[in-house]
């Protein structure tokens, strides 16, 4: 059943009449939920409430599977802007973006010089900006990407996610690089020659890569609202003597709020990844697959003013 409805919301999440449909209704829906509003204007209000309560922020601009080279030039523009911002208006803030909203599907050059336009502004603001890691399809040309361009710049990072069973053989290929990788389970159908289908064994391995991650003493964000894991990664580093200054939790905007609270009152550094634009169905739907209770975020939404 569990498997079914999760499908069933991914097949949704790909569907592009509904996605049209979801946006003539608008954010109202959505907006304060699960997301921070169409521009990263109307997001600015609720960054600063996160950073009061304690919580770092990473904003990410919806919108993926870009097929126009002239959009994938102007979404670049849009985050250099939103760096800019970020600095101007003193939030604790980085950013996370998608390839395949920058070309990644177009030309490998476009998306390389998108990316490269962004590094270069994200260096000379000291923002981080964190590659977002896609289905498995995307997987080698994302790394090839990142590992290239992490010899050019200091602040990019990348995903890795624990579902693929690549998934170890990738954070060793990358250790001498000494990148800041974000650890998830993974949100994406994948097929069972790439993926672990079975939660136990992404469990599993999830908890493989935490140790293996947090060893290497490269900072390490762990993205996740199961408290097993969340509890696994505090206790391991506590036993192996890792401090609280070389890694961070991650959660989505909206979910967990309490269990946030409680790791920044423990001393655990915590930031949200808050999305913002108007393409937030495909987003909307990935977070239904994983947990399909969230759609009571939104029905609560569509009655509040
Ligand atoms: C900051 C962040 C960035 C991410 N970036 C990427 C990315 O780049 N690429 C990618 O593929 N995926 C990404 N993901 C999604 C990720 O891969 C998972 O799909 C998602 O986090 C769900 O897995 P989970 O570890 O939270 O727990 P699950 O395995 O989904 O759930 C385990 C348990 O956690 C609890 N739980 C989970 N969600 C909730 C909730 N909403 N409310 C209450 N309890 C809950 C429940 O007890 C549940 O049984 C990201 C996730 C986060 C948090």
């Amino acid at each position: 059943m569990e498997a079914l409805s999760r499908n069933f919301f991914l097949y949704l999440s790909k569907n592009q009449p509904l996605n049209k449909l979801a946006n003539l209704y608008g954010i109202r829906m959505v907006k304060g939920k699960i997301v921070g509003g169409i521009s990263f204007d109307q997001a600015i209000p609720f960054i600063r409430e996160l950073n009061a309560d304690g919580m770092s922020v990473t904003v990410d601009h919806l919108g993926e599977y870009v097929a126009d080279p002239h959009t994938a030039v102007e979404r670049a523009g849009e985050v250099v802007a939103a760096l800019e911002l970020i600095k101007e208006a003193g939030l604790d803030a980085q950013v996370s973006l998608k390839l395949t909203s920058l070309g990644l599907d177009i030309s490998e050059e476009l998306v390389r010089l998108n990316l490269r336009r962004i590094l270069t502004a994200a260096d000379r603001l000291d923002v981080m900006v964190t590659i977002d890691m896609e289905d498995s399809e995307r997987c080698q040309k994302t790394l090839d990407l990142f590992q290239k361009l992490k010899a050019d710049y200091q602040n990019v990072s990348t995903v890795i996610q624990a579902y693929l069973y690549r998934s170890n053989d990738d954070l060793e290929k990358m250790e001498q690089l000494q990148p800041f990788i974000r650890l998830v389970k993974g949100a994406y159908k994948e097929p069972k020659s790439v993926a672990f289908q079975e939660k136990r064994d992404v469990d599993t391995n999830y908890r493989k890569l935490i140790a293996r991650q947090l060893d290497s003493g490269s900072y390490t964000a762990i993205a996740t609202h199961d408290d097993r894991m969340v509890s696994f990664a505090k206790h391991y580093a506590f036993e192996k003597g890792i401090g609280k200054d070389k890694f961070e939790f991650q959660m989505l905007y909206g979910m967990r709020q309490q269990l946030q609270q409680e790791l920044v009152k423990e001393g655990y550094k915590v930031r949200i990844y808050l999305p913002y634009g108007d393409d937030w169905y495909g987003y909307f739907m990935r977070r239904l697959a994983e947990r399909p209770a969230n759609i009571a975020f939104a029905f609560k939404g569509m009655t509040k003013k």
